[in-house]
Formats: structure tokens, C-alpha cells, sequence
């Protein structure tokens, strides 16, 4: 019974594995699914049950074909013949044509996609308070994308550039900032936008 299971797990991995466009005869099918009731049956020493598989007839001479390249080749190249092996059964006259497989070239890989080049977002030319933020400790301004706090020394992109900007102070609607590079202050006012 157990010969049988594995047989027929022969049948399943070769719906899982054989192409289907292989060619190959029903009895090279059943020859090879009787080979790993053999091997499972060798394995336990059953050797009464391997001689009435040998006699069955079932895969007309194939399973003793099957046999005997497994004992030359051992199993992998049988596996092999069946998935991309050029000929649709084993032959008598030269087993050793077992080893004549045609493997399907490999897919390429699949063209990796670039990242897309976007352009940078410019900044304002100028410095521009484009929002506020506060709390009841402190409040927040954002300048050029940047966001500042009282006391912050950070540079801000300005066009293409960069301007190293000290903030002094933020109000509710207005930031007061120094330019430490050339000493000159600025206050920015925000126009809150008005409600719609
Ligand atoms: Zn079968």
C-alpha cells in the first residue's frame, strides 16, 4: 500500500514539475512513478513486492529501463530527463540518451526601473515666513520650509543657496531673524491666510 502512495506522489510532483509542454509517453510516466515505489520498496527490503512490480507489465518495459539508468545515474538525472528530456521514453538500445535534456534558457531579468529625476522644489528667493506654530511655551516660525525656534542658528535655502539665519525671536504673526554673516535684522510678517 505504502508502494502505491508513493507512486502516486510520483504523479503529483510531476504535475508540479514536468513543463507541460514536455512530450513523453505514458508508460516513461508510470515507468517513472514505479521507479520510486522501487526505491521505497529496495530501501525496505521488500524484495518479494520488487519482483511483482518488475513482472506487472504496467509501464511496458519502461520501469526496468527506469531501473537500470537510476543505477548508473542515480536519481537526479532522471528527474532532469523527465522535466526537459529531449527524447519521449527511455530506450533500450542507449539509456545513456537520459542524460539528453533540453533546459529552457533562463527569462532575463525583468529591466530594474530608474528612480525618476525630479527637480529639486526651489526655495523663495527671499526669506518669506510662510507659517507660525505656537504653544503656550514657545511658538515656532517656518521660514523658506525651515522651522525655527528663539535662538536657533540655521542655515535656510534661499533660491539655490543656502543663508545661515539666527532667529531672535518669534511673535504671533511675525519672526524677528539676524543674519550673522553680515549683521543686518529682519522681522518677517505672516499674512495668515484669511478664512474662506
Ligand atoms: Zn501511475
Amino acid at each position: 500500500m505504502i508502494a502505491v502512495y508513493v507512486h502516486e506522489l510520483g504523479h503529483a510532483w510531476i504535475r508540479e514539475h514536468v513543463p507541460p509542454t514536455r512530450r513523453i509517453t505514458q508508460q516513461s510516466v508510470e515507468g517513472f512513478c514505479e521507479l520510486l515505489a522501487y526505491c521505497y520498496l529496495e530501501h525496505m527490503g521488500e524484495t518479494h513486492q520488487l519482483a511483482r512490480l518488475h513482472r506487472n507489465g504496467y509501464t511496458e518495459g519502461q520501469i526496468d529501463l527506469c531501473v537500470k539508468v537510476h543505477r548508473v545515474y542515480d536519481l537526479y538525472p532522471m528527474l532532469e530527463w523527465m522535466k526537459h528530456g529531449v527524447d519521449p521514453y527511455l530506450q533500450e538500445v542507449d539509456p545513456d540518451r537520459v542524460r539528453f535534456v533540453d533546459r529552457p534558457a533562463p527569462r532575463p531579468a525583468a529591466p530594474r526601473a530608474l528612480p525618476v529625476w525630479r527637480p529639486p522644489v526651489p526655495a523663495p528667493e527671499r526669506l518669506t515666513l510662510t507659517g507660525i506654530m505656537t504653544s503656550a511655551s514657545r511658538g515656532t516660525a517656518i521660514v523658506n520650509g525651515t522651522a525655527l525656534n528663539a535662538g536657533d542658528k540655521v542655515s535656510v535655502r534661499v533660491g539655490t543657496n543656502s543663508v545661515l539665519v539666527h532667529c531672535l525671536a518669534v511673535g504671533t504673526n511675525l519672526v524677528t531673524l539676524e543674519l550673522p554673516g553680515t549683521g543686518e535684522r529682519m522681522v518677517l510678517e505672516w499674512a495668515r491666510p484669511s478664512a474662506p
